[in-house]
Formats: structure tokens, C-alpha cells, sequence
């Protein structure tokens, strides 16, 4: 199905955005590389769950691909899953659950897909998905799907580079322990309600905003700045975590692309540091 024109805020955890030019949602893997071949000259972006993204209040003039209602396997054999970009972590977390599987409990909590998760090397609490990685499948923009290992990726902190060209992932084969559910669920237990206490989980939000400059943390520097609870317009510094920024209602991209732009000048004149932002912004500023 292509729609055009079609809005995307609904599409994101913040619920902001305008419209995209081209919205693709394809019903089979030969129709997703029928439009690439097609469109290919095009700028194209895949969009997982919209959890880490921000949209142009003037939206994007290329092509969305959301490949929701494809890419949903998940095969368990022996010790390895593999699962399609666009299962969602929770719904990964409780198959390997079902089947004993552990190592991945450090994901619970977090709101995106397995695709959005291997772009961005999404982690928490000490681990991240690509230390599990054993091999990924990818589409590039001719439609040509390629199997990929570790070594064809540059992985770093929320940060995956591809080296040999622009591809999308369509699926990964992760590499899990034998280990007690019982324990795991403790652990996952655990990781929520820190999430809870610590993270404003009842607004819209897109998690940290900024890259943590290792070895310091991105919220306290926010926090030493003096900028917590910081409004423009119907976004904030969210008062409980310094590095996200909530939407109380009705706040645009532009609102938090001025707090971000506001909290880099004061961060950098505080401390020299020049904070890097984890979300990917669509569109024209
Ligand atoms: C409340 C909250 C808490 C969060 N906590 C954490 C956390 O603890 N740790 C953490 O790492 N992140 C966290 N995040 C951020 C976010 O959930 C992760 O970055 C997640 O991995 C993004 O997945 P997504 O499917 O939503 O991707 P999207 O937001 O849709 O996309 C993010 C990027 O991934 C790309 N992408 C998506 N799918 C694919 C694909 N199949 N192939 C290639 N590129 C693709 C997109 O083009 C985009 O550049 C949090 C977000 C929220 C809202």
C-alpha cells in the first residue's frame, strides 16, 4: 500500500511530525523489492516503531518504508532466534522466555523493533543487541538481499555502520544462553522498575536525547546545567530524567529542536562538552 502525503506523528513515540511525501507499506517481501527497484533514486527511510526519531513539523519529501505487516518472524533453534526486523523487543523477549532463552533481559523496557534496535545498537544496563549478534539478513536499494556477519558492521555505542553500503535489516540470527526463566523474569522485574522510577514513562517521549560523552552521563551534565523542567513551547526538559525531553501535548518538532539547541550552547558553555544527539531527526529543519 502507498499513501501519499500521509502524516507521520501517529508513527512516533513522541507524536510529532508532519506529513511524508511517500508513505510504503508493503504486504510481501517481493513487493518491498519490486518499489525499492522502483523508487531507488529516491530518499528513503525505513521507519521501525518511531521510537527514537523526530520528524519535521514539514515532514519528510521522500519515501517511508514500514514494513509492520512483514518481517514478523521469529524461528527458534537450539540456542539462536531469528527474528525479523519488525518484531517488536517485547514480543522477541517473551519467545525467548517461552523457550528458556536468556541474555537478552536488558532490552525489556525499551519500545522498539528488532530493525530500529540492530541500527542502533540499542542497549541498557551493560548489554547491547549487537553482542549477540551472529549473523543479520539485509535489503539494499536495488531490492538484493544479502546475509551478512559481524565483521561487514562497525559497531560502537548506538552506533552501527554498515560497511559495504547502504542496506536495511531485515532479520538477525542473536545467540542466547540456556538459562532459568524464573531468574530472568526477576531480572526483567528489576530493569522496569528502574525504568519506572527513573524514566518520565507517562508523556511522550523518545528516551535519551543525547549520546552519553563517555565516561560522563549526558542527564547529569543536563541536570548540572541548571536546565531540568526547561519549557518551549509544549516541550520540556523532562523534570525526573534530564536527557529525555517530553511532549506535554502539544509540542512541535521545532519546540525540541530549540530546547536541544539550547541545552547543547549551555552544556558546551558550562562544561566544554559537546553533547551529540542519539535521535535521528527526519525531514528539513
Ligand atoms: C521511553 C523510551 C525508552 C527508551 N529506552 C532506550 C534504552 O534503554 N536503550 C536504547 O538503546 N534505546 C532506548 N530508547 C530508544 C529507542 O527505543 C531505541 O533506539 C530503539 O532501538 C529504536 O527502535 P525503533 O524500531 O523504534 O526505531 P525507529 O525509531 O523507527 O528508527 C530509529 C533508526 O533506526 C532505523 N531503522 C529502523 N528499522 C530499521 C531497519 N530494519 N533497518 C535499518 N534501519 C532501521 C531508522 O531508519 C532510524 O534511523 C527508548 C525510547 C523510548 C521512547
Amino acid at each position: 500500500m502507498l499513501i501519499r502525503n500521509h502524516k507521520l506523528a501517529p508513527y512516533t513515540t513522541w507524536n510529532i511530525g508532519g506529513p511524508a511525501a511517500f508513505f510504503f507499506q508493503p504486504d510481501s517481501l517481493e513487493l518491498l523489492q519490486k518499489f525499492l527497484c522502483e523508487y531507488k533514486d529516491q530518499e528513503i527511510f525505513w521507519l521501525g516503531a518511531g521510537s527514537n526519531i523526530l520528524v519535521s513539523d514539514k515532514g519528510f519529501d521522500g519515501v517511508i518504508i514500514y514494513p509492520k505487516n512483514i518481517l514478523q518472524e521469529c524461528f527458534v533453534s537450539g540456542k539462536y532466534i531469528e527474528v525479523g526486523a519488525s518484531v517488536s523487543i517485547s514480543t522477541f523477549l517473551h519467545v525467548a522466555l517461552k523457550y528458556g532463552l536468556t541474555g537478552c533481559e536488558f532490552m525489556v523496557g525499551i519500545p522498539g523493533t528488532i530493525g530500529g534496535a540492530l541500527f542502533m545498537n540499542a542497549g541498557a544496563h551493560g548489554g547491547q543487541i549487537w553482542d549477540r549478534v551472529s549473523l543479520v539478513r539485509t535489503i539494499d536499494k536495488n531490492g538484493s538481499i544479502h546475509e551478512r556477519n559481524c565483521d561487514d558492521f562497525v559497531v560502537s555505542y548506538r552506533r552501527v555502520i554498515n560497511k559495504m553500503s547502504q542496506e536495511w535489516f531485515l532479520s538477525a540470527k542473536l545467540r542466547l544462553d540456556k538459562g532459568d526463566s524464573k531468574i530472568a523474569i526477576q531480572s526483567m522485574r528489576e530493569f522496569m522498575q528502574h525504568r519506572i522510577k527513573n524514566h518520565p514513562c507517562l508523556l511522550p517521549s523518545c528516551g535519551s536525547v543525547f549520546r552519553n560523552p563517555k565516561p560522563l552521563s549526558a542527564a547529569q551534565l543536563i541536570e548540572s546545567a541548571g536546565l531540568k523542567g526547561l519549557q518551549i513551547g509544549g516541550a520540556q526538559v523532562s523534570p525526573k530524567h534530564a536527557n529525555f525531553i517530553v511532549n506535554l501535548g502539544n509540542a512541535t518538532a521545532n519546540d525540541v529542536l530549540r530546547i536541544i539547541d539550547h541545552i547543547k550552547k549551555e552544556v558546551y558553555a558550562k562544561f566544554s562538552v559537546e553533547l551529540e544527539t542519539e535521535v535521528k531527526f527526519i525531514g528539513d529543519k
